[in-house]
């Protein structure tokens, strides 16, 4: 269906996002009709460029982007929609009118400001946007993650940005939000009869959620060495992905129906603090080991510097939720780098059954695999007999839904999405400021635990599992991290 027309600036339009993702995002909307032939994208950074090498350097990003489905005769349509203006965001001084003359004057017009620069900058951005006269009602401001590196650096930035736009004016993404099978979660949960009344303490035994990495640093040493697995991956897409998943049924599908139901859930998490954090926690940083079959680096090795960092490259958690539909279930979240393989998952344990009949030692249990990345789908793990006449054997295998073999469509990046829910005001899959703040309070506390505690990360081989430390977590409650591809 396609928007009403709307204008978009992007600052750091030169950036790694924007070439990568938004650039694209945007052109792939084009293609599938979605965006008016009124509507303006308007790149902007530093750089001093003309708008033609801006549209070059676009086609280039959109044409890697593509793959098979790049149209050279769309493009052409479609790059007279993007412009480009130099303006140093810092700078007071800087071409402002420029940017406000490129931009509709009509007060009905949603314009778009998609802040893809360094979190520093989100505060200077706002209040120029105010001074220009930008900041209208009808103006929406993105901001990317991290939303600062703690709860005080987090809380300036909000109150900067909300000094100049309205809340419901401000969209933090957060990009998983906007993968089709995060969406799928809620609809799985509440549309679906079979899965709700089973979805608490009384059935399910433990929930896994797994976000695991093949690679290294690519060249983000500088903004990774700084941030760790914690921040940067555990503060927002994990606890988002776990209050999904715990979260009661939302009234609505309104913004604020379900952003109010996952804020009851992080307001729900024990803290993890003192000495606690060695019992509940793992940290690990990869030393040198393998990728496949090629040798690969440790972590200290690819930074540039010399020096030695305590920086984790993977963590594992064993958090609480300490409400009535939880109580005594643990959420245990591993993420890191260097892992064996690429995959997100989210791994709901149902208990074992009250009696078994077909003989002790059977560990097979049902299994809610969801599986986020890369081959998105849902594995339901049921038990069968073994087929032939050999006894009465039980085997454990899943109900298999995947989701290319179901859906021949073309699969929409998360951005393109999310993208599309700002230009039409949607904020259901976009963070309240409460949420963020809530997310750092709940980590502050462990890096807290942390820094007093002296936790090192403990070594573990790039290409292994992570540190053994993560397996005996599991392995003292009696449980395994699932492993299956
Ligand atoms: P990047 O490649 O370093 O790009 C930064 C952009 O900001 C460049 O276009 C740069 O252009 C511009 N810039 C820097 N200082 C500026 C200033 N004073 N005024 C105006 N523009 C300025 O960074 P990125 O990887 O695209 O990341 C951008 C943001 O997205 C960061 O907050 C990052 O954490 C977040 N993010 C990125 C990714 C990703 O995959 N890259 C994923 C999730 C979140 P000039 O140097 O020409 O000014």
């Amino acid at each position: 269906i396609p928007v009403d027309p709307f204008d978009i600036v992007i600052f750091g339009g030169t950036g790694d996002l924007s070439r990568r993702k938004l650039l694209p995002a945007l052109y792939h909307r084009w293609l599938d009709g979605q965006i008016p032939e009124t509507s303006r994208i308007v790149g902007t950074a530093r750089s001093e460029m003309t708008t033609k090498e801006y549209r070059e350097m676009a086609r280039e990003a959109c044409e890697t982007a593509s793959g098979k489905s790049w149209d050279a005769k769309a493009w052409k349509v479609f790059e007279k929609l993007v412009e480009y203006v130099a303006i140093d965001a810092t700078n007071p001084d800087a071409d402002w009118p420029t940017l406000k003359s490129k931009l509709s004057s009509n007060s009905d017009h949603p314009c778009v400001f998609y802040l893809a620069t360094s979190p520093r900058l989100y505060v200077d951005i706002s209040e120029a946007l105010g001074r220009a006269g930008l900041a209208t009602p009808n103006a929406r401001v993105v901001l990317e993650k991290p939303i600062g590196t703690d709860l005080d650096s987090a809380r300036e930035i909000n109150d900067g940005v909300g000094a100049v736009f309205a809340e419901r004016q401000v969209f933090r993404i957060d990009h998983y939000l906007g993968k089709e099978t995060v969406q799928n979660l809620m609809v799985l949960r509440f549309a679906n009869m079979l899965f709700e009344p089973l979805w608490s303490r009384n059935y399910i035994d433990h929930v896994q959620i797994t976000v695991a990495e093949d690679l290294g640093l690519e060249g983000r040493a500088d903004y990774y060495d700084k941030s760790g697995a914690l921040r940067d991956m555990v503060q927002n897409h994990m606890l988002q992905l776990l209050c999904l998943t715990a979260m009661e049924p939302p009234n609505h599908l309104d913004d604020d129906d379900v952003r109010t139901e996952k804020i009851k859930v992080l307001n729900a998490l024990t803290p993890i603090t003192g000495d606690e954090a060695k019992r509940l926690t793992v940290r690990g940083q990869y030393k040198a080991g393998v990728r496949g079959d090629e040798p690969v680096k440790g972590y200290v090795d690819e930074l540039s510097s010399d020096t030695q960092s305590t920086t984790e490259t993977f963590v594992a958690i064993k958090a609480a939720v300490d409400n009535w539909r939880w109580a005594g279930v643990p959420f245990y979240l591993r993420t890191g780098k260097r892992l064996p393989y690429r995959h997100s998952d989210i791994v709901i344990q149902f208990k074992p059954t009250p009696h078994p009949l077909f003989g002790e030692g059977n560990d097979a249990v049902n299994r809610l695999v969801i599986r986020l990345q890369p081959d998105e789908g849902v594995r339901l793990y049921v038990q069968i007999k073994e087929p032939g006449p050999g006894g009465l054997r039980v085997k454990s295998l899943p109900l298999n839904l995947s989701y290319a073999e179901s859906f021949t469509v073309r699969y929409p990046d998360a951005y393109e999405r999310l993208l599309m829910d700002v230009v039409r005001g949607n904020l259901s899959l976009f963070m309240r400021r409460d949420e963020v703040e809530a997310a750092w309070t709940w980590v502050d506390g462990l890096i807290e635990a942390w820094d007093r505690g002296g936790t090192a990360p403990e070594l573990y081989a790039a290409g292994s599992n992570g540190p053994l430390a993560a397996a005996m977590m599991m392995d003292r409650d009696g449980r395994a991290w699932f492993e299956g591809k």
